[in-house]
């Protein structure tokens, strides 16, 4: 009988797991893949993801540092660098299994490339099913990313106003050529896609080029994929990987009385830039933390309620008004996408949300009563 398993060792999994190991639970992290694995994203690792880590990113994995975003509408560009940084670009490959490999240091136990199939829960455990084996734990934290299916035993399935399709590619380059085309600052590309964005990021030796959009007004991803690509010089027949993205700050079922789920599962994204990955590691680490309490310090059942209430406590309210601030500029991007692409105080002070410096609620209430001056321009 384990307190914990832990099923997938992404972000969340790992954050959960890292806690679990330093707070002495006997944990078993099942992932089905064999690290390290690609992970379609866009590699934006910001300082807030950042801010939730005990230990040091080394250098090898922060391929490049960044300081600014440009962004496009229409032939409009604006470009704003902050002087402090606001997130480094990282292949998901090799972060990943570096924070899998601090999970592993806290002397947790693991099994790569053994997929769980099911879960059942009983009264005072809940037993965990792969191919070949039958796992037990007081407690589990489900981490399987947006794609898995046992969320679904917690929660009910999104609807397709509820998640976003992405599309990505990695195109490889020279970095005095990548350098040359944006330095130290993202590409972000307006009105590509309703409720989403085009992106080109410049990491180590290749780009990352991307389209996400909601899931009920994406049609025919492919072809819009290709038609970005052309329409920013990429021409060749590059293959292009596609993902499912919870939207978050939409209220969802997290917890049953003995199941936990965190991260992407859990629907933790924020829905107007689709960063995932500073909630998923915080959101590991507070299910381990709410689950050691009850483990450790006897604490009831009943506190694994906590889990909800702190997670909405720290972040619930920025999923929240990244969400108003998706829908407001989705609504009306005639208007808002032209403001957004010619005035920098908008994006300076927008910088800033990542690099933990302002909260979406801050950052919306600094922004709505601007809009009518701007529109008078
Ligand atoms: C195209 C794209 C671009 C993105 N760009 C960014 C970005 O630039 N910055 C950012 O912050 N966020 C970005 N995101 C969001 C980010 O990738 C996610 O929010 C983040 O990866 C969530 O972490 P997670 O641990 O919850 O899930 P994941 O990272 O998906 O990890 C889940 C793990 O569980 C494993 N697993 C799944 N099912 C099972 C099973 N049944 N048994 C065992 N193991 C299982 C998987 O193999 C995987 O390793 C992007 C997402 C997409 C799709």
């Amino acid at each position: 009988m384990y307190d914990l398993i832990i099923i997938g060792g992404g972000p969340a999994g790992s954050g959960a797991g890292r806690q679990a190991g330093k707070m002495g639970l006997e944990t078993l992290l099942i992932e089905k893949e064999v690290f390290p694995r690609y992970k379609a994203c866009g590699g934006a690792f910001s300082e807030h993801a950042i801010s939730y880590l005990d230990f040091a990113i080394p250098q090898y994995i922060q391929e490049k540092n960044i300081f600014g975003a440009r962004v496009h509408f229409k032939g409009r560009v604006i470009e704003k660098h902050k002087e402090y940084r606001i997130s480094t670009l990282v292949s998901r490959s090799t972060l990943d299994n570096y924070l899998l490999q601090k999970a592993k240091e806290t002397g947790i136990e693991m099994k790569m490339g053994e997929k769980v199939l099911d879960f059942k829960e009983n009264q005072d455990s809940v037993i965990v099913y792969t191919h070949d084996n039958a796992y037990k734990a007081k407690f589990v934290i489900v981490a399987e990313g947006s794609q898995g299916r046992l969320k679904n035993r917690i929660r009910r399935k999104d609807t397709k106003g509820e998640y976003g399709i992405c599309l990505v590619t990695e195109i490889e380059e020279d970095n005095e050529i990548i350098d040359n085309y944006i330095h130290n600052a993202i590409d972000i590309h307006l009105g590509v896609a309703k409720r989403g964005y085009g992106w080109i990021f410049p990491h180590e030796k290749y780009y990352s080029v991307g389209i996400a959009g909601i899931a009920k007004e994406l049609s025919n991803p492919r072809r819009r994929m290709k038609d970005f690509l052309a329409a920013n010089g990429f021409t060749g027949n590059y293959p292009v990987n596609a993902h499912v993205i919870p939207i978050g700050g939409i209220k969802r079922n997290i917890l049953s009385s003995r199941v936990v789920l965190s991260g992407d599962a859990a629907g933790f994204v924020d829905a107007f830039c689709g960063e995932g990955i500073a909630y998923a590691i915080r959101s590991g680490q507070i299910a381990a933390e709410v689950i050691s309490g009850i483990i450790l310090y006897g604490k009831s059942l009943s506190t694994l309620n906590d889990y909800k209430s702190i997670c909405e406590a720290e972040f619930g309210e920025n999923l929240k008004y990244s969400l108003i601030l998706s829908k407001i500029m989705h609504q009306f991007p005639g208007i808002f996408f032209p403001i957004f692409t010619s005035n920098e105080d908008v994006i300076d002070k927008y910088l800033e949300v990542p690099a933990l410096k302002k909260t979406y609620k801050s950052y919306l209430k600094w922004f709505l009563p601007r809009i009518p001056k701007y529109l008078l321009v």
